[in-house]
């Protein structure tokens, strides 16, 4: 599923992207700057009022996540990638993640991946609402090399092998 559909179009094609199968009370697990907290490397957030509208209309219910931040990192904070390859790349121990000041933060994004992924299973998360781009929650395509690389981010590579079905949220950038 990808939410690349803009304007007045765009809730109408969430909606209908949605898992038919989601239920009132399920929990799913969403990007918390995509909740509108103020998470990011910057310190804004990347509100998707329209996902949330869909999300909530189905009644499930939202458990945020931010992977860097639960991993230990501050709002805002450097903003961090990994030199190549992407998030499974991380997750299986092949590539490093790195500040653009060259500082590893490799042991904060494995750690902020291993919390939502035992968050997931202790939850029993069947889907997941990250957001696109990111070097933790991208799902498609990741930060990664200074540019954009084919491949999920570090947390969703984590909540992937655990068999969840993770959807891109909306990119604001
Ligand atoms: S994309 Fe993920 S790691 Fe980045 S600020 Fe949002 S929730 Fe946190």
């Amino acid at each position: 599923m990808e939410f690349k559909t803009t304007g007045s179009d765009y809730h109408a094609a969430v909606d209908a992207a949605l898992p038919s199968d989601l239920q009132p009370g399920e929990p799913v697990l969403v990007s918390a700057c995509v909740l509108g907290q103020e998470v990011r490397y910057n310190g804004g957030s990347n509100l998707d009022a329209e996902l949330l509208a869909a999300l909530r209309a189905r009644g499930c219910i939202l458990v945020p996540v931010c992977p860097e931040m639960l991993g230990g990192l501050p709002a805002p904070r450097p903003p961090a990638q990994p030199p190549g390859g992407d998030g499974r790349d991380v997750w299986a121990g092949r590539a490093r993640v790195l500040t653009d000041a060259g500082a590893d933060v490799t042991g904060a994004f494995l750690s902020g991946a291993r919390q939502v992924r035992e968050l997931a299973a202790r939850l029993g998360v069947r889907y997941a609402f990250l957001k696109e781009r990111s070097p933790s929650c991208g799902v498609n395509r990741t930060h990664s090399g200074g540019g954009l690389a084919d491949g999920p981010g570090v947390t969703t590579a984590a909540l992937l092998e655990l068999g969840v079905v993770v959807f891109p949220a909306r990119s604001s950038s």
